[in-house]
């Protein structure tokens, strides 16, 4: 799952980012309402948590501008008193709200319900090639029907191929994707990690989703599409 956190406060946004990762969600900030729009409307999200208070564009402007297009579900973030009804709310096109001080495990909590019912008329909660099935709410891969137990990083790493499927993805855009560092692509941190997801989604199977791209990267291939 991709989230986009729209919110000035470093301390807030580096909060709900390492929180959200340890959900397994993708996530990525934005520290001004511009750079919000830009990124919402440019990468595919499947959550928006927007600040209401925000430096070039404020929360309001910016979901105005959003839903010109775009409806991804959007949590807004207030601070007391911003937002006084759930109709204001509406008004303004977010999907939910938050008043801060909140808890983390609510906001988590709030995110998976939107995302539950965005999936009501977006089934693409569930990433598929062959007979693999990635569900990204649930977090649950099969194969085949048989359930394949993944670490955090491989569930990252199957998720973003999947998304990606029938492209090739450079070695650099991934170590980025997955770790968020550029340490050196020569290093076999990433094969390493290629290798055992291999192993469990595809030595037992007869159809091989993942091919390597001698001196690029990886491609995982589904040719029923
Ligand atoms: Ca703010």
């Amino acid at each position: 799952m991709r989230l986009l956190i729209v919110e000035d406060e470093v301390k807030v946004s580096q909060f709900l980012k390492k929180g959200f990762e340890e959900e397994l969600f993708s996530v990525d900030t934005a520290e001004d309402g511009e750079q919000g729009v830009f990124m919402a409307m440019t990468e595919d999200y499947d959550v928006i948590i927007l600040d209401l208070m925000l430096p070039k564009k404020n929360g309001v402007e910016v979901l105005k501008e959003l839903r010109k297009e775009n409806s991804t579900p959007v949590l807004v973030l207030t601070a007391k008193g911003q937002l006084e009804s759930k109709v204001e709310m509406l008004n303004i096109g977010a999907d939910d709200y938050l008043t801060k001080p909140f808890a983390l495990a609510e906001c988590i909590a709030r995110v998976r319900s939107l995302l539950r019912r965005s999936k009501i008329d977006k089934p693409t909660n569930v990433l598929t090639a062959d007979t693999l099935e990635l569900d990204q709410i649930q977090h649950i891969v099969r194969r085949d029907g048989d359930i394949i137990d993944l670490t955090v990083k491989e569930f990252k790493l199957l998720e973003y191929l999947l998304r990606n499927k029938n492209s090739v993805l450079t070695r650099s855009a991934i170590i980025e994707h997955i770790w968020e560092i550029t340490f050196d692509t020569g290093t076999n941190v990433l094969d390493v990690y290629m290798t055992r997801l291999r192993k469990k989604i595809d030595d037992d199977y007869d159809v091989k989703l993942i091919h390597t791209i001698r001196g690029v990267g990886y491609i995982l291939k589904d040719d029923a599409e």
